[in-house]
């Protein structure tokens, strides 16, 4: 593959979308970003295709995705060879299909890769072969050949934001598992009669350790000291990263639980795998030390002493790009063939 071809990759968040052309080096060239959904009086208008039928919620996501990328395209004037799109959610990506994603209604089932690659023809642009994936998988993907995991033929990559996710690298390869679901680190127990998770089910990882859950411990605790006041202004991670930042005693614990319960249960998961490196990325690493030191050394307090022996763990090395460069080389691989 020659480094300076071009694929456009997409990254589909619960807030915003990234368009991105990404090339061989999984250098961002160009990009664009968008919010996932149209503000409430754009929607009541409801979006038509061209033949005036109204188009449904999931249609015009990508309607929106596909006229952004033609955009994106025509501004640079290259010619992408292929197109990855990583999407939050549950992704068969040898069937192309959505199984299952709450971002909007009739995600879940959405033929993603057939309707993308329409729509990208409607938009103008050539008829390019589409990859799609979850969101979790794309970042291992660009952190292995990219970032933190370079060069480790095992590695266990996460992503903590409002909720939790991941992908493994086994052998050098991602490991998608029978129906492509492998990686929903975010679901595997560490309280079995613990707390409710959104998917259901209790005590799972994620209804400990994502953002949100970090922002209801701090409740939490405020609450169990009497200190009520204190919680009205606190509404996102930002806010307890801002108070312990600050100094607050209470925020900073909040903090390291959340990356204590996070190391918890990566450390179960490493003494199943046996990574060489755990790479930790997502929104929450903004939380900056307090945090990810917490989850690194739970995670060492915890495995099997022959486990840990070379293991290392370590912040992602791309940040929030990692998503949109994982779609991006998923979409110059398939261009490969
Ligand atoms: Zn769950």
């Amino acid at each position: 593959m020659d480094a300076r071809s071009q694929a456009i990759g997409i990254d589909v968040g619960g807030t915003k979308v990234i368009v991105a052309l990404i090339d061989g080096t999984g250098a961002v060239r160009d990009r664009v970003t968008m919010a996932t959904h149209e503000q409430a009086g754009a929607v009541a208008g409801a979006a038509v295709d061209g033949t005036g039928a109204v188009m449904s919620p999931a249609d015009d996501l990508v309607s929106r995705i596909a006229a952004a990328a033609a955009e994106l395209v025509r501004a640079a004037v290259v010619v992408p060879v292929g197109v990855g799109c990583a999407t939050t959610g549950h992704v068969d990506a040898t069937a192309g299909t959505v199984l299952h994603s709450g971002l909007v209604p009739g995600w879940s089932g959405y033929p993603l890769r057939e309707k993308l690659q329409c729509a990208l023809v409607d938009a103008g642009l050539p008829d390019l072969a589409v990859a799609v994936d979850n969101d979790g998988h794309a970042m291992a993907i660009a952190e292995a050949r990219y970032g933190a995991a370079r060069g480790h033929d095992h590695a266990l990559c996460v992503a903590v934001g409002t909720g939790v996710g991941g992908g493994f690298i086994l052998d050098g390869q991602l490991y998608r598992g029978r129906r492509g679901l492998a990686g929903l680190v975010g679901h595997s127990t560490i309280a079995y009669r613990g707390r409710r998770c959104q998917c259901g089910k209790r005590g799972c990882l994620e209804a400990y350790a994502a953002g949100p859950r970090i922002v209801d411990e701090y409740r939490r605790l405020v609450r169990a000291e009497r200190l009520g006041a204190r919680t009205a202004t606190v509404e996102r991670m930002q806010d307890v990263c801002a108070l312990a930042e600050a100094g607050d005693r209470v925020a900073t614990l909040a903090i390291q639980r959340g990356g204590e319960h996070l190391g918890a249960g990566l450390a179960s998961l490493a003494n199943v795998l046996n990574p060489s490196v755990i790479v930790i990325g997502g929104g929450v690493l903004g939380a900056g030390p307090r945090w990810f030191d917490a989850a690194r050394d739970a995670v060492m307090a915890r495995v099997r002493h022959t486990v840990a022996v070379g293991l290392e763990v370590v912040p992602a090395a791309l940040g929030s790009d990692a998503v949109v460069i994982g779609a991006g080389l998923m979409g110059l691989d398939s261009a490969l063939g």
